[in-house]
């Protein structure tokens, strides 16, 4: 093993909050936009604010399937009144003569004069000469209509500029005649894994593994979850350990991407070809962060070749992950999440934490702030999974969040903590 450096194992460790705001400081919204069609515009940034044209819903309407009517026509149960249209959606009806009722449909326009509908399970038939209806309820004004310009008013800013968009935002926007979107570009990440020790499944079987292999794990979540995050990956696998090789590999990447992510290889004192490469290319800062799991992190930039056209303006971003398969994952949502949003042009990236208490015991706390896997239980508590090293994938994929805990910070049983979900994260 090789020894720490000095000058590096006493440099003081950085809290996740000012790695955050360093972090966030280098991610200048990227410029380029799209269009996109809506149906395809699920979890892209809007680059743009969409102005309502006109209100939703257009007209006033009914929202039962009923009768409409004018309240006043009807001050006391019992009354008759003879049914003189018929309204389905999609369909506009008559001006209703005062003392009469139109049957109307959820989502067809309320006639001129109604001002309310009676639920036709509030209401009998009548046969004979007229046509008629039994009110057996007195009715207030404006009962089951739905407001013109309820959901959304005309010259309103419907959805902002920055904001993600979601499947419900897919739909408003839609309901505003909105076929295609402008969003922000996707964000163009080249994912390299470093380690001598890396095998891809596939490549060599289980039983033919040699001493100190192993597979190439963090890969393939860093793979889905910049994927998740709506970026373009160019997947450029495991980085040959040699110098060359790695400077070649880092260059062509600078030049046609907005950032080149790795992991491994940011230990204090590890040999590998990743740091000086990028050093010669650019810059690098290698923090210790005051957070378990995922203590070493790298940002740093990698300059593009003046070949690369408007874009060599700015240099290409670079983000060293740790190693250890949960310190790789923990700050991808922690750090680059919120990295690649803010590339997106998302303003805002704080997590929603909320408090639960904890169904566990921590008895021996660590200096650094703690991400705990744990999992609600149907007492509405949380439970630890047992086994919190850095290197236990199982955890993370038995967690369905993370409790934040500060560092030098004990929790006995029944302790409220703060909780955040891991589904937040990753959508
Ligand atoms: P490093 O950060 O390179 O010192 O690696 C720390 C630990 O993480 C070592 O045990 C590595 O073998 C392991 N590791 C590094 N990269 C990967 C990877 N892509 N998949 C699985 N384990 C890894
Ligand atoms: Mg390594």
């Amino acid at each position: 093993m090789t020894s720490p450096q000095p000058s590096q194992h006493r440099a003081p460790l950085k809290s996740l909050d000012d790695a955050l705001v360093s972090l966030l400081s280098h991610a200048r919204p990227l410029t380029g936009v799209e269009t996109v069609t809506t149906f395809e515009a699920d979890g892209r940034v809007l680059a743009h604010d969409l102005v309502s044209a006109l209100q939703v819903p257009p007209n006033d309407n009914s929202s039962m399937d009923g009768y409409a009517l004018r309240a006043a026509d009807v001050t006391a149960p019992g009354q008759v009144l003879a049914v003189t249209q018929r309204i389905a959606a999609g369909h506009a009806g008559e001006p209703l003569e005062p003392g009469t009722c139109a049957r109307i449909f959820t989502g067809a326009p309320m006639p001129a004069g109604a001002d309310a509908v009676v639920m036709q399970e509030d209401t009998i038939e009548v046969g004979g000469n007229i046509h008629g209806v039994h009110i057996q309820t007195a009715p207030r004004p404006g009962q089951w209509v739905r407001r013109a310009g309820e959901d959304v008013t005309r010259g309103a800013v419907v959805l902002a500029k920055g904001e993600r968009l979601s499947p419900a935002s897919l739909g408003l926007a839609a309901s505003l005649g909105l076929a295609h979107l402008g969003v922000v570009a996707r964000p163009r990440v080249a994912l390299f894994s470093t380690g001598d020790e890396l095998v891809m499944p596939g490549d060599v079987p289980p039983e033919a593994m040699k001493p100190g292999a192993i597979y190439n794990s963090n890969r393939f979540f860093l793979r889905a979850l910049l994927h998740r995050m709506g970026c373009e990956v160019s997947d450029l696998g495991i980085v040959p350990d040699k110098r060359d090789a790695t400077l070649a590999a880092l260059k062509t990447a600078a030049d046609h991407h907005d950032l080149i992510l790795t992991s491994g290889g940011v230990s204090v004192g590890e040999e590998d070809h990743i740091k000086p490469a990028v050093q010669q290319l650019g810059s690098l800062d290698l923090w210790q962060i005051a957070m378990k799991p995922g203590k070493p992190f790298a940002y740093g930039t990698v300059k593009r070749d003046a070949g690369a056209g408007v874009a060599a303006a700015a240099p290409c971003h670079f983000i060293g992950l740790p190693g250890n398969p949960v310190s790789s994952f923990v700050t991808f949502l922690l750090l680059v999440r919120p990295f690649l949003l803010r590339l997106q042009g998302v303003e805002s990236t704080a997590l929603k934490a909320i408090t639960l208490p904890a169904h566990f015991t921590l008895d021996k706390a660590d200096k650094r702030r703690e991400f705990l896997r744990v999992r609600r239980n149907a007492a509405g508590g949380l439970d630890l999974f047992p086994n919190q090293s850095s290197g236990v994938l199982t955890s993370a994929v038995w967690a369905d969040g993370l409790v934040d805990n500060p560092g030098g910070t004990t929790v006995a049983h029944g302790d409220p903590v703060s909780f955040i979900s891991l589904s937040d994260l990753l959508a």
